[in-house]
């Protein structure tokens, strides 16, 4: 039996595409001028093989123009150009995609830098346009051709009069609405600001004639409004150059440019990876927190850009929680997108990178600690805090790595020490490493518990912060020398000869510690005789896991 071809209603379908799979309406700029990069493109492949074809890169470049008076934007590009029957089929038909053909036709071998793939982008200029007109002249063709069309009624193709080769798309920006006004579209800065956001990195020159205001000359009060073509976009990204060319204030400059603080960057990692996933990207440890680190409105994530056009403002999955405060961004031309280009289709790539990032970021801050302990203290002060929720909350692989990330202050360094430095000096019999909890570093020098174990000599870590001890509890052991509480019950260093004395003083004051026992029941489950104070004449000590920092933070917790 012979099989139909399923019809479909293309007006409606056209209208539900436009309208549903983009978020924003800008976009179709990035759209419109991703198609005139690819059409500049397909020029230089031509030029690859075809001898006749010169590529002088200085004669290629895709201009913006807007008409404000008459609601018009338009996009030229010196691109391939479009032959009749090209514009019947790219432009005729929906998820139509002659960029994608060109690629397997001539077999590019390295053709990822073309864009489109879906065929549909395009008509995303219906979103903010009432009516679209191409016109095109194909290489090599004498007759050029316009396509025009509302975006309902179907297209029309005609010829038309065009000098050079290439394509110029005019749009009829749309009346303002009650729900949504359009006027932005044919204001330049904000169309400057739509092509800096997504195209910046187009390898193409993007111009637009841009007035500005400049001092009449010889006048020093009077203005004057001029205009020039300014060239918008950074063209080469900073992330494809080589690391050897870039200095660090080239790093600084793209940090502020791209605005990702307002602070200067403590480190930058500037990553280029070609193996099973290849990307590169430039990361940056800030040097502040910024104001809403530490609140819900902080949000993670790191910019994704496919080949160079932002797909992703703050892509939470390319960073682990742990280092939730890197800045920076990605490039990959591996990621299979969805059709908006929006999302992404499979994260399989996307945990690759991911996983990458999370061991360079690591390895990192393991040399910045190693060859910069400055820098490092500085940053650990900063985002310490983070890595410690991480060591508290991790149940993978990454605790081991971050242990080595921590620092506390120490009772004999008088500084921040890290737990390898801290197991490294322990004398030998030393069981423990110790710890004392406060909220300060003088409140815990002043407190009892902390004698016993300071005058064997021994090295204290103080813990003033709430996750301290919680993250503690978490790692269990460092180098297989458990952690102790210098409050907890058996600190492993009390002396033989001190049990029996302990025990004969225990019978002695018997009735007396049956007295305090009974004025402080609620309060206290035992009074004994101590074992480990030496000036103080009386401390608290708590049973089992929780020391009493602990239990007061559990206590403030609501239930
Ligand atoms: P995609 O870019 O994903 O292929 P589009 O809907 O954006 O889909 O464009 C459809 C096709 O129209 C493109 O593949 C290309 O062949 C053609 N096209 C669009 N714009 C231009 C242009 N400025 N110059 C040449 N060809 C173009
Ligand atoms: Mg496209």
């Amino acid at each position: 039996m012979a099989k139909k071809q399923f019809k479909a209603e293309s007006k409606r379908l056209l209208e539900m595409m436009i309208n549903s799979i983009y978020t924003q309406k800008e976009i179709f700029l990035r759209e419109l001028i991703s198609n005139a990069s690819d059409a500049i493109d397909k020029m230089y492949y031509k030029a690859l093989t075809d001898e006749s074809i010169v590529f002088d890169k200085d004669q290629y470049y895709i201009k913006v123009e807007t008409d404000k008076q008459n609601r018009k934007l338009t996009i030229t590009d010196t691109g391939i150009g479009m032959t009749k029957e090209e514009l019947e089929i790219n432009l005729g038909t929906i998820a139509k995609s002659g960029s994608l053909a060109f690629k397997s036709e001539n077999e590019l071998k390295d053709g990822h830098d073309i864009i489109g793939q879906f065929g549909v982008g395009f008509y995303s200029a219906f979103m903010v346009a009432d009516e679209v007109t191409v016109t095109s002249k194909a290489l090599g063709s004498h007759d050029a051709y316009k396509w025009q069309s509302d975006g309902t009624d179907g297209y029309t193709i005609e010829e038309a009069e065009k000098d050079t080769f290439g394509t110029t798309i005019e749009l009829t920006i749309k009346e303002n609405t009650e729900d949504e006004n359009y006027d932005e579209y044919v204001d330049s800065h904000r169309l400057r600001a739509i092509i800096k956001k997504y195209s910046d990195f187009i390898r193409y020159p993007i111009k637009m004639n841009v007035t500005e205001r400049k001092l009449k000359e010889g006048s020093d009060n009077e203005w004057e409004d001029y205009t020039e073509v300014q060239t918008i976009n950074s063209m080469v990204p900073i992330w494809r150059k080589n690391k050897s060319e870039l200095t660090t204030e080239d790093y600084e400059n793209f940090y502020k440019e791209k605005h990702y603080g307002f602070d200067k960057p403590l480190k930058h990692i500037h990553i280029s990876v070609d193996g099973a996933v290849r990307y590169n990207a430039i990361l940056y440890i800030p040097e502040n927190i910024p104001f809403d680190y530490y609140t819900k409105e902080y949000e993670k994530g790191l910019e994704l850009y496919s080949n160079g056009v932002l797909i992703m403002n703050k892509c939470s999955d390319l960073l682990p929680d742990h280092f939730s405060f890197v800045k920076g961004m990605v490039d990959s031309e591996d990621l299979s997108l969805n059709i908006s280009r929006e999302i992404l289709q499979h994260d399989r790539q996307l945990k690759l990178i991911a996983k990458n990032i999370n061991n360079k970021i690591k390895s990192q801050l393991q040399s910045l600690l190693k060859d910069e302990r400055e820098k490092y203290e500085q940053f650990f002060k900063a985002f310490g805090r983070q890595i410690k929720y991480g060591v508290y909350t991790d149940f993978g692989s990454n605790k081991e790595a971050l242990q080595d990330l921590l620092m506390f202050y120490s009772s004999t360094e008088k500084k921040m020490v890290t737990l390898a430095e801290y197991t490294a000096r322990m004398p030998e019999e030393q069981k423990y490493i110790y710890y004392a909890s406060g909220e300060s570093h003088e409140r815990i020098e002043k407190s009892p518990q902390l004698e016993l174990v300071t005058d064997k000599g021994y090295e204290v870590l103080y813990f003033t912060e709430d996750i301290d001890e919680f993250a503690i509890k978490m790692l269990i052991n460092y180098k297989e020398k458990e952690f102790k509480s210098v409050s907890s019950g058996d600190l492993g260093i009390e002396p033989d000869d001190q049990i029996e004395k302990t025990e004969s003083e225990e019978q002695e004051h018997h009735d007396l510690f049956e007295a305090m026992k009974k004025i402080l029941a609620d309060k206290v489950k035992d009074v004994r005789v101590s074992k480990r104070l030496r000036t103080h004449p009386v401390c608290l000590a708590t049973d089992g896991e929780v020391t009493i920092e602990m239990e007061k933070i559990l206590q403030a917790m609501p239930d």
